[in-house]
């Protein structure tokens, strides 16, 4: 009988030790594997147009890897899974296990519901959230610590992509069409995630550290996509990091701080939603239709701090933001604007096509001060000096504001100096920047009172 791999966050074939498991049953048994990606009706609710667009082209990809059989069906999990499992009579169903919170729910549903076993094995991450303890047995609170003892566990070698599987031939509702959207996307599929890893490694990635941090030069990887889907896992990144002829250490950082946000958020599932400290009143947050106004603004772009609008453009152009911008954005929705950091956490999550509820909703909690270990609460990014530093020229403004084309150099940062030469049709400041960090602060410190 065909053993079922059930594809989820996990969509390839190389290095993908569920499918190697689900294979090497079905070997044992001389039988075939079947390919199962099930289109739950929860999940294509909540994912926006971006994300669904590029689920959908990695799905099409993934369906030619398997040379055309890959089984989609639509309804929900719990429903679906055991009934291709009776159907092709599967003596149990592999995955990558799930960790964060709706998948655990969704996996133990499917779990209950199935006659055969639910074999989890590996996770999206090199080492499984939850695995890592401080020396009391207790979970890390503190990114270093948690990165020391990260290292010092260390992750296995890449699994082999298994070579002539034999696919079974059952019945597929075939991939879902892809909604409208504007947003131009990158190539999506196993593939194209490891030629975009194999140019950055090779060309890219020893300058990283110098890098990163400048949105005008486009110097990060791009990867959080395709680490999002599963179409590369970061065991294989860091495999080839350790060959790296050059220092390494900032880029494996990066990829510490995803596993550390996915450890929190299976410690703490209610972060997902809830903020892990409370830092300022409840009073302190904008309501009714001044915080409408001050959102809306924010999530089209007019502001009128050229920094933050460049990069909520850039949201909506490419699903994508660098990630410098999202901190200076996310900042600016809670201290300057006063908006609770939840709906700008929505926002992105219905945009950003690496959106992904542990590194989102934790890094929007790491910016908002209420994290485990976040930027101090009376850290307020400034949005010009920011855009400043990290867009010196004010390339990257001048390329996602149009409307601040023409206005050479940095002053394309501080339009409202230009007096009459300003763009008539970009926006004033919708807030004074220096008022409102008063504001945050003095909210801070009633909070501490
Ligand atoms: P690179 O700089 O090339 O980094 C390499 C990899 O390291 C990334 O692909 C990513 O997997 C990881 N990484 C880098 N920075 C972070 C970080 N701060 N936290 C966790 N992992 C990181 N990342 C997401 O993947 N999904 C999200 O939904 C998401 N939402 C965010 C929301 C806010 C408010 C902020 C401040 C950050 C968010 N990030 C999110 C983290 C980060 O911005 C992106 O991972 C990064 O910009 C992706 O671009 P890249 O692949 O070129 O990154």
């Amino acid at each position: 009988m065909p053993t079922i791999h059930w594809f989820r966050r996990d969509l390839r074939l190389a290095d993908n030790p569920a499918l190697l498991a689900a294979v090497e049953q079905a070997r044992a048994a001389d039988d075939e594997v079947v390919p199962l990606f099930v289109v739950d009706p929860a999940l294509w609710r909540s994912a926006g147009a971006p994300r669904l667009t590029y689920l959908a082209r990695s799905l099409r990809a993934l369906d030619e890897s398997v040379g055309g059989r890959l089984v989609v069906r639509h309804g929900p999990a719990s429903q679906v899974v055991p009934a291709v499992a009776t159907e092709v009579g599967a003596p149990a169903v592999h995955v990558t296990a799930a960790t964060e919170p709706y998948g655990r729910r969704r996996d133990e549903a499917v779990e209950h519901a199935l006659d055969v076993p639910l074999v989890r094995t590996g996770s999206p991450y090199a080492v499984a959230p939850g695995r890592l303890t401080t020396q009391g047995g207790t979970p890390f609170q503190v990114f270093t610590p948690f990165r020391g003892a990260w290292l010092d566990h260390g992750w296995s070698a890449p699994a082999r992509r298994p070579q002539r599987v034999p696919w079974a031939d059952v019945r597929s509702d075939g991939v879902p069409d892809e909604p409208a959207t504007d947003v131009d996307l990158p190539a999506a599929g196993e593939r194209a995630a490891h030629a975009r890893w194999t140019t950055y490694l090779q060309d890219e990635l020893a300058e990283y550290a110098d890098l990163r941090n400048r949105p005008d030069l486009d110097g990060t990887s791009r990867l959080s996509i395709p680490l999002k889907y599963g179409e590369l896992h970061p065991r294989t990144l860091l495999a080839d990091l350790a060959q790296a002829p050059f220092d390494v250490a900032t880029f494996r950082s990066e990829l510490a701080w995803r596993e550390f946000h996915a450890d929190v958020l299976w410690h703490h599932p209610g972060a997902a939603q809830q903020s892990l400290r409370t830092v300022v009143p409840e009073d302190s947050w904008a309501s009714g239709d001044a915080a409408d106004a001050a959102f809306e603004a924010w999530a089209a772009g007019r502001t009128g701090y050229p920094f933050v609008d460049a990069g909520m453009r850039q949201l909506r152009a490419l699903g994508w933001m660098h990630n410098r911008v999202r901190m200076v954005v996310a900042s600016f929705l809670v201290k300057d604007l006063h908006v609770r950091w939840q709906r700008g956490a929505a926002h992105f999550m219905e945009w950003l096509v690496d959106g992904d509820i542990s590194q989102n909703q934790l890094n929007w909690q790491w910016v908002a001060g209420t994290g485990r270990d976040a930027a101090p609460y009376f850290r307020v990014f400034n949005p010009v000096t920011q855009g400043e530093k990290f867009d010196p020229d004010g390339t990257y403004v001048r390329r996602w504001v149009p409307e601040l084309r023409d206005v050479p150099g940095r002053a394309v940062h501080q339009p409202w100096k230009l007096g009459l030469e300003a763009p008539e049709d970009y926006p004033d400041p919708i807030v004074d920047h220096g008022a409102e960090r008063k504001v945050a602060l003095d909210d801070f410190h009633r909070g501490r009172d």
